[in-house]
């Protein structure tokens, strides 16, 4: 297929580009067909905190062929990269391997997630025994895309929450990771671990509602990623009630999320949208709207759902010549209404029109 496309990037310039091969080309000859002038495009939405092998109930081993149909459904709603942040078995991996990629978004994954007894959902994780970081780290890293997944701190009945690992071992799994071509994402919805995770050299926060300025700073300078997942902590709040000790922990750190999100981008980090459990991930566009109605500027929302993703795990999005020619176009601009991402009006994936 032979589409011309006006791509109108939001506070950026207009450009005419054909599709050849399922790449981006000059203008080139007669289309097929042409998309709308007015038309704004990203190259596409990312979901940075997602779990594709989760059913809609429970918590159980994945199926490879529904897992496959979660991630069409999301490129459908203009999702280009997915970050898998695990699961407990290899589901995801099994995807990728059978889903050919013009059929779905881009996929990174974590493999099984990596916990210490008790230290996270029954069944979920795999325990790291003591003295055993370097193996299951490295394991992990074999048997995943790109990441590995660590919990780094979990609440205990009775107690509140409990830190899985320590500074030394958080620092060894990023150095085991790196060494075997993964990074490392560690969740944390407590106080101590981001400091941790942060100074270990970790380089995905997930949730992080106590990241301090300095956290941020040292984040930002070395181009770390903070995945808030805002709906998921609001979800788990309900869940726990409001006035429960957890309930008002996480209440109070999402107060220190909307604070911190403008000084995060302003450090460098790259702040992004995340499904977790929450929502689904065809629906990371309404994390992106959460994230506007804390208080985030319109366009950093747009580079939190899109660009920045992109921008952090090193792939190339300026619509260039000779890339694959991905992109989710919207009929207004989504940098002036946010709402508008949820609503795209084309999705191209490798030269094909998908939606
Ligand atoms: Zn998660």
């Amino acid at each position: 297929m032979h589409l011309r496309v006006v791509l109108r990037i939001p506070g950026g310039d207009t450009l005419t580009r054909d599709t050849l091969d399922g790449r981006w080309a000059d203008p080139w000859g007669v289309p097929d067909e042409s998309t709308p002038v007015d038309t704004w495009a990203l190259p596409g939405l990312i979901d940075a905190h997602a779990h594709l092998a989760r059913a809609t109930t429970g918590f159980g081993p994945g199926d490879v062929v529904e897992t496959g149909v979660r991630a069409k459904r999301a490129l459908e709603a203009g999702v280009g990269v997915i970050l898998d942040k695990g699961w407990l078995d290899l589901t995801v991996v099994r995807m990728m391997e059978q889903v050919p990629a013009d059929e779905r978004p881009d996929v990174e994954a974590a493999g099984v997630i990596l916990a210490v007894e008790d230290g996270y959902w029954p069944g979920l994780g795999r325990d790291v025994g003591a003295g055993r970081i370097t193996e299951e780290v490295s394991r992990a890293a074999r048997d995943g895309r790109g990441w590995v997944k660590l919990i780094g701190d979990w609440p205990r009945k009775g107690i509140g929450p409990v830190v899985n690992f320590s500074e030394a071992e958080l620092t060894q799994a990023v150095a085991v990771a790196r060494a075997n071509g993964a990074r490392l994402a560690v969740h944390t919805m407590a106080r101590e671990v981001p400091a941790m995770a942060v100074e270990a050299g970790a380089d995905s926060i997930e949730h992080g509602l106590f990241l301090s300025d300095r956290d941020l700073v040292a984040l930002g300078e070395r181009g770390g990623s903070w995945v808030p997942t805002v709906i998921q902590i609001e979800k788990v709040i309900e869940q726990l009630g409001e006035r429960s000790s957890g309930g008002r922990l996480l209440t109070e750190g999402l107060v220190n999320v909307a604070a911190n999100l403008e000084l995060a981008v302003e450090a460098g980090v790259h702040v992004l949208t995340g499904t977790d459990l929450a929502i689904r991930t065809h629906e990371v566009a309404l994390e992106a709207v959460r994230l506007w109605e804390m208080g985030m500027a319109p366009s950093a929302v747009v580079d939190a759902v899109s660009w920045s993703g992109y921008r952090a795990t090193g792939r190339a999005a300026a619509f260039e010549v000779g890339e694959h020619a991905n992109a989710v176009l919207f009929g207004e601009d989504p940098s002036l209404d946010p709402r508008v991402l949820a609503h795209p009006s084309r999705v191209i994936r490798m030269g094909r029109l998908v939606a």
